[in-house]
Parts: structure tokens; C-alpha cells; sequence
């Protein structure tokens, strides 16, 4: 499971394989090179993806460093404001190694290129290229290829690596919580067809990939032709050896498709439902949709479906007008929920949301302090947990191969994150005993299978 952290719940996961070559050649590219830094959540992993099949597709080389890079992509995030201090200072960095001769283009892309932010970056910075969340697709031609008019569809699969993938199902969302830049970067909900998704499935499932990560902002709120998300999800989890999907929204979770994670074999038995706060009155500021009683209920119906699951959260400390008793109520929830990991963010006011203009900006050591103690909370009861883990064995998926320790990183059925003593290849499967756990990852001796 991720570990409990101040960074984006969905933090980028490296990138394993290569992607295929999709046979779509820009000759006017060949001996070029590219390099594509990505900011922000798995949504921005995934689309790297599809950028990085484009330039491949276009006869760029794709290379780690700045100064080897003819273009520059920087894929980024807007959630919050240190991300967008960080985008900065690559960009400064990027100017002077054009300035040396040493790049020649940059394009910026993502949740700030789809900001008004952008406009003062292009002007301070001489950036190429600006592309938003909605027109990624625009990338190809800028690189030679045909032009495309949609970003997600089969013939452009993104990967994560050759044995797991990540399946974009929706894009956008039709919430407007106070604090959040999403909707204005992202646009409203789109969501892809079931016949759409289950082609990419296929083709990927076809090629070898093992693990498929449904993608969206709030992926349980998709809906298509009387179809629900659980539908969707059931028919995912028919073709792929093994499911998960990220992130969901508490209002649009079903009983059923809790329920269904218990039941079906290959879905992975991990639930990620960002709550955001304890307190009625924060999420009623937030706009959230729900109580707090109702989303203990849902996570009474997972726990009763999947006991052996794993469970991790968002939560915001410090939004404007938030008391120490509404503060209480969070760390209340916590001990009720028993997270097996959360995503704890200090509020950051991002322009254009309600709460950037909200009375009430509460301290920066009392945010500081509410952060650590809902982070001690959750890692108390996450190492608890882990505890109960020790001693069986488990089938684990190897997801990232050995790195210098001799340690694969791996994940269990339940969705625990585990160390494991093996070679073996990303992909595989290992049955090994669990030795120890600590409060973010077990860890497990050498495979007996
Ligand atoms: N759609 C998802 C949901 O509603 O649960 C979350 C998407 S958002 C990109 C990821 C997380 O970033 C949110 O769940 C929230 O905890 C956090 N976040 C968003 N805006 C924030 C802000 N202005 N300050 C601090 N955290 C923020
Ligand atoms: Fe942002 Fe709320 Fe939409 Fe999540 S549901 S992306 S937090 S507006």
C-alpha cells in the first residue's frame, strides 16, 4: 500500500518496458530526441504514456536528461501550489539550457496547460507548445505525425509498463468541491464507451499485460447507455487477469460494487475513497456531497465484503473555517475507518475555487499540527493492521523487479505493497511467507512457490 504521505494520492509509479510502436512513423523526426518529466497524478502518468508512444510513433529517441533532449515535454499538476513552484523551477532551468543551445523546444502540457496560469508561463518562459488536459492529442502534430483528433482510444494505448497498464475510463468531473482546480483544468465528466474500454482491455490483455488500473477522477460516477461503473467493472474484470481502479467519489459508490471486490477473483481487494474530512460541517463547506456517517456506512459494506482488504483515503487539513472540532471529528473517523494508508494534504488556496476566498485561513502551525497528528492516527492503525499480516503466506504480483537490495516490490490480492526477497520478472506471481510488515509495506522472505 502507498505509504502515508503530504504528496498527490495517486503518485507517479516508475515507468517499467517499453511501449509498443503503434506503426504510425514521422520521418522528419528520426535522430531527434525527447524527454518527458511528468508532475502530479496517475491521470498524468497515463497520459506521459500516450505522449510517449506519440513522439516514439514520430523517430524521437526518448532520453532521462534535459541537456540531451531536443524537446522537452513537462507534463504537469495544478492541485496545489507547490506543484506548480516546482514546474517553475524546471522551466527556469529549461530556459537557460536553451539559452546554451542545449534544448530547442519545450512544451508544456497538463492541468497547468490547461490553466489561465499558462498564458503568464508561455510569456515568461518562451514555451513551443501549451496544451491542456482536453487537447493532448494536439502533441502529434506538433512532432510529425497524422493528426489526432481524441487522446484515448485503443489504437493508442497508454502503458505503464508491459505487464500493467492504466485504462482511462472517464475524464473530468462533475463535482464542484470548494477547494479543487480539477474541474476548471479538466472540464466536466466525459465518459468512454464500455465498447471502447473493453477493446483497449483486450488488445492489452492480447499483447501480455497482466494488471489493468481503471482510471478518472471519479471513476464510480461512470455512466454510459443505462450502464453503471459496476457493470463496467465486471466486464473488466472478465477479460483481465487482474483489476483495480482509482479514484472514487464516496457519493457514486455503490454497495454492489463494493460487494463485487469481495466476490470477483480478479479484481484486487483495495479500496481508495478519498473522504476528505470527519466533520459534517467541513464537508458541507467542502461541498462533498455526503456525511460522515455515510461514508462509515461504505466502509462497513467493504470491510464486511473484502475483511482481508486494504483501504486508504484523501484527507484535507487546514481548509479555511476548519475548528478543532472539526479537527477531532477527522481524527474520530480515522480510528473508526482504520486506514490501511491515507494521502493527508495541507489546504492550498488555488485561484478560481471558493475556498481560495473563504474566511476563516487557519494558522500555518496549527495546520502543521493537524497534519501530524492525523498522520500519527492513520500510521498507528495502519502498522496495527499490518501486524495481522505477519506470518501468512501470500500470492503476490511482482510489480518493479529487484532493485541493488535483491527486493522486488510486489502487491498481494489484498493490496498490500510487499518487499520480497526474489529475481523474479515484473509480472510473475511469487508465493512467499510475510516476515515482518512496518506501518507502509510488509515485507516478505524468499518465494516457497
Ligand atoms: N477526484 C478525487 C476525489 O474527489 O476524491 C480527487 C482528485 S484530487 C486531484 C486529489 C486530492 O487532492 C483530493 O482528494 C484532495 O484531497 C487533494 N486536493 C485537491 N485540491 C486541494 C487543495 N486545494 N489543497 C489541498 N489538497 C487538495
Ligand atoms: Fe476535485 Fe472534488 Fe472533482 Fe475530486 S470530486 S476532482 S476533489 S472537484
Amino acid at each position: 500500500m502507498s505509504s502515508t504521505t503530504n504528496e498527490a494520492p495517486t503518485a507517479p509509479i516508475p515507468l517499467l518496458g517499453k511501449p509498443k510502436q503503434q506503426g504510425r512513423k514521422g520521418a522528419s523526426s528520426v535522430g531527434k530526441t525527447a524527454c518527458i518529466r511528468t508532475f502530479g497524478c496517475q491521470m498524468n502518468v497515463h497520459d506521459s504514456d500516450r505522449m510517449r508512444r506519440m513522439i516514439q510513433d514520430a523517430g524521437y529517441a526518448e532520453v532521462q536528461r534535459y541537456e540531451d533532449a531536443d524537446l522537452v515535454i513537462l507534463n504537469t499538476c495544478y492541485v496545489r501550489e507547490n506543484a506548480v513552484d516546482r514546474v517553475r523551477g524546471h522551466l527556469g532551468e529549461l530556459n537557460r539550457l536553451r539559452r546554451e543551445g542545449r534544448v530547442k523546444k519545450v512544451a508544456l502540457t497538463g492541468c497547468i496547460g490547461a490553466a489561465e496560469e499558462s498564458t503568464r508561463l508561455r510569456e515568461t518562459y518562451n514555451i513551443d507548445l501549451v496544451l491542456g488536459t482536453h487537447n493532448t492529442y494536439e502533441l502529434a502534430e506538433f512532432v510529425g505525425l497524422p493528426t489526432m483528433r481524441e487522446t484515448y482510444t485503443p489504437e493508442l494505448p497508454g502503458t505503464e509498463g508491459e505487464h500493467s497498464a492504466f485504462v482511462t475510463i472517464m475524464t473530468g468531473c462533475n463535482y464542484q468541491c470548494s477547494y479543487c482546480i480539477v474541474p476548471t483544468v479538466r472540464g466536466r465528466m466525459i465518459c468512454r464507451p464500455l465498447g471502447s474500454v473493453i477493446e483497449e482491455v483486450e488488445n492489452l490483455v492480447a499483447g501480455g499485460t497482466e494488471y489493468l488500473t481503471l482510471l478518472g477522477q471519479t471513476v464510480d460516477a461512470w455512466r454510459h447507455e443505462g450502464k453503471r461503473f459496476c457493470d463496467l467493472l465486471e466486464a473488466v474484470s472478465e477479460v483481465a487477469p487482474r483489476v483495480w481502479f482509482t479514484t472514487s467519489h464516496p457519493s457514486n459508490m455503490e454497495d454492489r460494487t463494493l460487494r463485487a471486490i469481495g466476490e470477483r477473483e480478479t479484481i484486487v481487494k483495495r479500496l481508495h475513497l478519498p473522504v476528505q474530512s470527519g466533520s459534517d460541517r467541513m464537508l458541507k463547506i467542502m461541498h462533498r456531497g455526503y456525511k460522515a456517517e455515510r461514508y462509515r456506512r461504505k466502509i462497513e459494506v467493504f470491510r464486511e465484503a473484502a475483511p482481508d482488504g486494504t483501504l486508504s483515503t484523501d484527507i484535507i487539513v487546514g481548509h479555511p473555517g476548519e475548528t478543532e472540532e472539526d479537527h477531532e471529528r477527522t481524527l474520530e473517523l480515522v480510528e473508526d475507518c482504520e486506514f490501511d494508508s491515507a494521502y493527508i494534504f495541507k489546504f492550498s488556496p488555488r485561484r478560481g475555487t471558493e475556498a481560495a476566498e473563504a474566511p476563516g485561513t487557519v494558522p500555518d502551525a496549527v495546520v502543521g499540527r493537524r497534519f501530524l497528528e492525523v498522520l500519527r492516527a492513520v500510521e498507528q492503525n495502519a502498522f496495527r493492521r499490518n501486524q495481522r499480516k505477519v506470518g501468512g503466506v501470500e500470492e503476490i504480483f511482482i510489480r518493479h523487479g529487484a532493485t541493488e537490495d535483491g527486493k522486488a516490490i510486489g502487491e498481494t490480492w489484498s493490496g498490500h505493497a510487499v518487499h520480497v526477497d526474489t529475481d523474479a520478472a515484473p509480472g510473475s506471481y511469487v508465493t512467499a511467507k510475510v516476515e515482518s510488515a512496518g506501518p507502509h509495506v510488509l515485507y516478505a522472505g524468499a518465494p516457497t512457490g
